[in-house]
C-alpha cells in the first residue's frame, strides 16, 4: 500500500518554555525514562510544556516486538534498578504532579515480568506524596502477576487491546485481544477504574471498532481511549488510513452510549494524554 500523505489536522506542537525545560532537566538528573521519548509521542510539546510526562520504568529495552512500536527491543532488558522507585518519587514530587501515570516496557525475561517493581514504584510515590493519584499502564499480567499490582491498588489501571481483533499480528506473538481482556477483566473485578486504548488507522473497520469496544465494556473497562496510529520511523507499519476528527467524534458518541464513563477520541489521543482529566471524568 503506498504511503498516505498526512492530512492537515496532524500538526504537532513544537516543544518549548521554561516547563519543558524543567521537565527535561528533572527526568534526566534522575535518570528516568519516559514513553514520551521512547515511543516518539506526537503530544511531548503539548505535555512536557504543561509540566507533565508518562514514565516508562524498568529500563528503555523491550523483550517483545510489536510493529507499531519504535521502543527499542532484545531478548532480555536491562538490569533491574533498585533504586529506580525513590528516583521516580523524587521527580514526581519535584514537578509537582497531583497525577503521575507509570508505564513499563515488557519485561518477559523477568521472574515476575516487572510486577513487583511495579508496586515498588507505587509504593514509592505513595510514601512520598500520599495525595498523589497514580495510574499503571501495564503489560498483559493476570493472576498472580496482576495480584502484585493490585494489592498495592493503582487508582487507574490501564492496559491497551492496541488494535482490533483480526489485526492483533501488529502485536508481539505473545500478546492477544483475549488475553488483554482477561487483564482488564480481572482488574475491574476487583473494583478498579479501568482504562484501554486502541490505534486507529491499521487497516480496520467501523464495525471491528465498535466490536472491540463493546468487548472492552463487557470486560468492565470505564475509560476508552482512541487515537490515530502515527508510524514512528520507518521500521514500524505503514499507516492504511488517517481518520477523520469527525469520525474519532462519532466513536466517543457512540463509546458514552455503550456505557464508557470516559472516551477521550481524538488523533493525537493516547492512554496517558489528558490522564488526569479522563480519570476525574471517570
Ligand atoms: S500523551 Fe502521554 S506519552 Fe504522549 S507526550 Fe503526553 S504524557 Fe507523554
Amino acid at each position: 500500500m503506498p504511503a498516505q500523505p498526512k492530512p492537515s489536522w496532524l500538526k504537532v506542537r513544537l516543544p518549548h518554555g521554561a516547563q519543558w525545560r524543567n521537565v527535561e532537566e528533572v527526568l534526566a538528573t534522575r535518570r528516568l525514562h519516559t514513553v514520551c521519548d521512547e515511543a516518539r509521542c506526537p503530544n511531548k510539546g503539548e505535555c512536557w510544556g504543561a509540566g507533565t510526562a508518562t514514565f516508562m520504568i524498568m529500563g528503555d529495552i523491550c523483550t517483545r516486538n510489536c510493529r507499531f512500536c519504535a521502543v527499542a527491543t532484545a531478548r532480555n532488558g536491562v538490569p533491574l534498578d533498585p533504586e529506580e522507585p525513590a528516583r521516580l518519587a523524587d521527580a514526581v514530587r519535584t514537578l509537582g504532579l497531583r497525577y503521575a501515570v507509570i508505564t513499563s516496557v515488557d519485561r518477559d525475561d523477568l521472574p515476575d515480568r516487572g510486577a513487583s517493581h511495579f508496586a515498588a514504584c507505587i509504593r514509592a510515590i505513595r510514601a512520598d506524596a500520599p495525595d498523589v493519584r497514580v495510574e499503571v499502564l501495564i503489560p498483559d499480567y493476570v493472576d498472580q502477576e496482576l495480584e502484585i499490582v493490585l494489592a498495592v491498588a493503582p487508582d487507574v489501571l490501564a492496559h491497551n487491546v492496541e488494535t482490533v481483533r483480526r489485526l492483533q499480528q501488529v502485536r508481539d506473538h505473545r500478546a492477544s485481544f483475549d488475553k488483554s481482556l482477561t487483564t482488564l477483566r480481572q482488574a475491574a473485578a476487583r473494583g478498579l477504574v479501568t482504562k484501554s486504548s486502541l490505534l486507529l488507522g491499521l487497516g480496520e473497520q467501523r464495525e471491528e471498532v465498535h466490536a472491540a469496544m463493546r468487548e472492552l465494556r463487557e470486560a468492565g473497562v470505564s475509560i476508552l481511549v482512541l487515537g490515530q496510529y502515527l508510524r514512528p520511523t520507518p521500521a514500524q507499519v505503514e499507516v492504511a488510513e488517517y481518520i477523520h476528527p469527525d469520525t474519532f467524534k462519532e466513536y466517543e458518541t457512540e463509546g458514552l452510549a455503550m456505557g464508557f464513563t470516559t472516551v477521550v477520541a481524538a488523533p493525537f489521543a493516547r492512554t496517558s494524554y489528558h490522564a488526569r482529566e479522563a480519570w476525574e471524568q471517570s
